[in-house]
């Protein structure tokens, strides 16, 4: 490039940068402080208490310009490694430099989960670590953890995206979930980003957020406190498949896409299948040993057999039954069952999603 074009692209660029505003102060979540521009990596802090200390891994990226400040949780379950494994790639697929407002990931909410392989719960309090919100800072390690998790990660956070990759025990299909509070506003910036995202089956889920309980899980948590809310799984049985982290990648790159926080153009899906948020769980009755006999996604009927069990030594003792006519949004991935074990969860398939109702 000749010195005349390369100053005239150099006024160029001032004159652009000029008409937009910039963001100067920095951000700061649990030991990561960003400045505009760049990406900060550390960890909040739980210290010991009645149980253990934990380090929860963090990461802030402080954009160029001002925005909305967008959370990515994921591995409340630390078994479920597609989420997981997505959220750290996403860390690196954001340019600080290119980016407007601000984004929180933290992929690893559930260390003891990970490093011990214990799925769906914390192995340290044996409480699970999406359905303790808001958390007690005097409690247990899961309860000091999400009251940390609902200060520093949810409150600054104007849009909450909890990420799930089907547990070890889950052969699931992928899905969205739509949250709806029954607020107007909130509710239709919600179904954006879940069209944005991409995955094409939706699960509508209505909760009253006046209600005791109704803030348990890290997204009704951010209902309740006026976020916008997305939930998005795949993945299944521990295999981190490429398609199942591809698109958790990019669908939440396409929740900074539809929020203008990136210059990318995102495309809202346009038929999705809806879900009926209250499907029917068949649980074990006893311990022993599972055989699916249909697939995730496959369409079913009530009373149709969907998986038999047996006693250790192989002798059946009973078949599974479909519980409902819908979809089988995740069998069980492996024989082992226990008392209360789910089996089987099978979700009615909606003509559309419907109205809020408050969930009785
Ligand atoms: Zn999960």
């Amino acid at each position: 490039m000749s010195r005349r074009i390369s100053s005239v692209v150099c006024v160029l660029l001032v004159l652009g940068s000029a008409a937009r505003a910039q963001q100067s102060s920095s951000f700061t979540v649990g030991s990561a402080t960003a400045s505009p521009g760049t990406t900060a990596y550390g960890a909040i802090a739980i210290a010991a208490g009645s149980d253990s200390a934990l380090s929860i891994p963090v990461a802030v990226i402080r954009g160029v310009r001002p925005g909305p400040v967008v959370a990515f949780v994921s591995g409340s379950h630390g078994t479920e490694y597609t989420s997981i494994i997505a959220m750290q790639k996403l860390i690196g697929r954001i340019d600080a430099k290119r980016l407007g407002g601000t984004v929180i990931v933290a992929p690893l909410v559930n260390r003891p989960s990970f490093e011990s392989m214990t799925p769906h719960i914390n192995p340290v309090d044996r409480k699970g670590m999406n359905s303790a919100y808001p958390g007690d800072s005097t409690g247990t390690q899961t309860q000091r953890a999400l009251a940390a998790v609902t200060q520093q990660i949810v409150l600054p956070a104007d849009v909450v995206v909890d990420l799930h990759g089907g547990d070890l025990d889950e052969d699931l299909r992928p899905y969205s979930y739509w949250f709806r509070g029954g607020r107007a506003a909130q509710d239709s910036a919600g179904l954006k980003l879940a069209l944005a995202f991409g995955l094409d089956h939706i699960i509508v889920t209505d909760v009253d957020p006046s209600a005791a309980n109704a803030g348990r899980t890290l997204s009704t948590q951010a209902l309740q406190r006026g976020k916008t809310v997305l939930v998005a799984e795949a993945g299944r049985s521990g295999v981190v498949a490429p398609a199942d982290l591809n698109s958790l990648v990019e669908g939440s790159l396409n929740v900074l896409g539809e929020l203008g926080m990136l210059n990318r153009k995102v495309a809202h899906l346009q038929h999705p299948v809806w879900l009926a948020g209250a499907g029917a769980r068949v649980a074990a009755d006893s311990g022993g040993v599972f055989f699916a006999a249909v697939a995730r996604d496959t369409h079913v009927k009530k009373g149709q057999i969907v998986g038999h069990t047996t006693d250790y030594l192989g002798r059946p003792t009973g078949d599974v039954r479909a519980p409902i006519d819908g979809l089988v949004t995740f069998i069980r991935g492996v024989p082992s069952m226990w008392p209360r074990a789910t089996l089987v969860n099978v979700a009615p398939v909606l003509p559309g999603p419907g109205v809020w109702t408050v969930a009785k």
